[in-house]
């Protein structure tokens, strides 16, 4: 039986167009916290960008695989045909409690060894990513290709471009900055932050949602303390910087900018392909703050399918032929309030019990003993204080292990040593065990000493007041499943159901470019669907 999809692949690929010659600019783009839900229920409404790339090669139920379902993992797959245990970025953060700087965290787009920073005021960096990127790969064949970035979010920029880019920009919460040193800034780049800052300096009405949104728009409670949900419709007072990152016309500054570059630096039109990668962020901010299911995310859904069309149109009347992949770096849920409405009677919010510091306050004190024993947070990796004695570290372990293996929002505990000898899994995505899925996310140096799964439905945000009402991050398919869209002009429409998974991009663009990837360096295999893709004999 598992020869099936390989066999499936071959039959089905798509000759008619692979003689053309290669593409001269890929254009990846991420769109945060797009699930294959959210692209299943809005797919059918969309006659934008959505609609035009929807006539490429579509697999609407692909797969971030792995258990730890964040942003900052989900983009170092994309583009690096590496799962998290293979590239290094198992989580947004992870604890080194070696470390000498009062914050033990680590953000996973740091370089926690320059001086005086920590976790929240750190300096972007790539250093933690263990694998080459596609624009890598592209610039080790020929030297004249460039690497450009443009995302919301630095960890989406820097995992998805990783060493010595071009160029790369990201909103630093205030304005499009950089990590990279020494050149001149760009005057698209300029341009863009002055028309972001007089666009942010206005307040901004509320936008009218079109009938299609209408049955959305139910004002919800939200339990936690947070402000109700579901019938917003972005308006904001000037100079909301929080507000106008999580709406839609954040998406519309990023495809904006990355379109001036594409002009400017004339990408796609030099001696070898060049790679624009994008991150668009909005929808995940929107997600967080309003929920999956109300009016908040239908307006966004449709301006962004209105913002990448014209962004479309553009590459269409300054390059004509160019590829473009479009997937997600997770996906993501509603809030369990709508969700209990709508009948899922066991969503529900997480026991604030069984935070990492809770529970380790709580065998603080049953040991007699100082601080809180665990670092971590409510969910996924949990670290024991590296302080204690030995024998005490051992109690303090079991004991954590035994109190979340009896919690009933607890669905399994893994630890340490049983995923080292865990094999990565084999099968396709959809057939992983939880194990298999947590085991994708295992980095020995990097995972903590046990790693928590929450059960389904379970969302793991208590107190609401920040204004994050919901999230992603589970080993649940809501999460871990993504659209993955090949398209290039003059290629034909195709909706294929296959489990297949974001690792797949790296060496499908590869050989859609004639770019050679080593064997046995990358996890994703090469897509035979792929438009252009002659893969390499296997
Ligand atoms: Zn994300």
């Amino acid at each position: 039986m598992r020869l099936w999809p390989a066999l499936l692949l071959s039959a089905i690929a798509a000759p008619a167009a692979a003689q053309s010659p290669p593409p001269k600019l890929i254009v990846a783009i991420s769109v945060d916290q797009l699930s294959s839900d959210v692209f299943d229920e809005y797919r059918p409404l969309l006659n934008g960008g959505f609609a035009k790339l929807g006539r490429g090669t579509v697999f609407p139920h692909a797969y971030q695989g792995h258990a730890a379902s964040e942003t900052c993992p989900g983009h170092a797959t994309i583009l690096t045909g590496s799962h998290p245990a293979r590239n290094g970025i198992i989580a947004n953060n992870w604890y080194d409690l070696s470390q000498t700087r009062s914050d033990k965290s680590v953000y996973c787009a740091e370089d926690e060894r320059v001086a005086g920073t920590s976790s929240s005021t750190y300096t972007v960096s790539p250093v933690h990513l263990k694998v080459p990127t596609l624009g890598e790969y592209m610039k080790r064949q020929w030297p004249a290709s460039r690497t450009v970035a443009v995302a919301g979010k630095d960890r989406a920029a820097v995992m998805m471009t990783g060493q010595r880019p071009d160029q790369r920009w990201y909103w630093n919460g205030k304005t499009f900055a950089t990590d990279l040193k020494g050149s001149a800034t760009p005057q698209s780049v300029i341009s863009a932050r002055t028309a972001v800052a007089n666009l942010v300096a206005q307040p901004q009405v509320a936008l009218v949602p079109p009938a299609l949104c209408a049955t959305k728009a139910g004002v919800v409670p939200v339990a936690g303390g947070g402000v109700p949900v579901g019938a917003g419709r972005f308006e904001r007072a000037a100079g909301d910087l929080s507000l106008f990152r999580a709406s839609p016309a954040f998406d519309g500054a990023t495809l904006a900018l990355a379109a001036g570059l594409v002009r400017e630096m004339q990408l796609g039109k030099g001696a070898a392909p060049d790679l624009l990668a994008v991150g668009l962020s909005a929808t995940d901010y929107v997600g967080h703050r309003y929920g999956t299911e109300g009016q908040e995310m239908c307006l966004q859904m449709l301006s962004l399918d209105r913002d990448l069309g014209d962004f479309l149109t553009f590459l269409d009347r300054e390059l004509g032929d160019y590829a473009v992949v479009l997937t997600a770096d997770h996906g993501g849920k509603d809030i369990p309030e709508r969700e209990r409405l709508g009948g899922l009677a066991g969503a529900a919010r997480v026991d604030p019990a069984i935070s990492a510091s809770n529970v380790g306050k709580a065998l603080a004190a049953r040991f007699g003993l100082p601080g809180n024993l665990l670092y971590g947070s409510n969910f996924g990796d949990i670290y024991v204080d590296r302080s204690l004695a030995a024998g005490q570290r051992a109690r303090v372990l079991a004991a954590a292990l035994a109190t979340y293996r009896a919690h009933p929002q607890v669905e399994a505990v893994f630890t340490n040593e049983q995923l080292a000898r865990t094999p990565m899994p084999a099968t396709t995505p959809d057939k992983w065990t939880l194990i298999e899925r947590a085991r994708t996310s295992f980095d020995a140096k990097r995972s903590g000493d046990f790693v928590v799964l929450l059960k389904r439905d379970i969302t793991p945000i208590a107190d609401t007041k920040g204004g994050y009402v919901s999230t992603h991050g589970s080993v649940w398919d809501y999460d871990r499943r993504v659209p993955i869209i090949f398209w290039r002009p003059g290629y034909p429409a195709q909706s294929i159901d296959l489990p297949v998974q974001t690792v797949v991009i790296l060496p499908s663009v590869a050989a859609m470019l004639g770019l050679p990837i080593a064997a046995g360096g990358i996890d994703g295999q090469c897509l035979s669907q792929a438009p252009g893709a002659a893969c390499p004999a296997r």
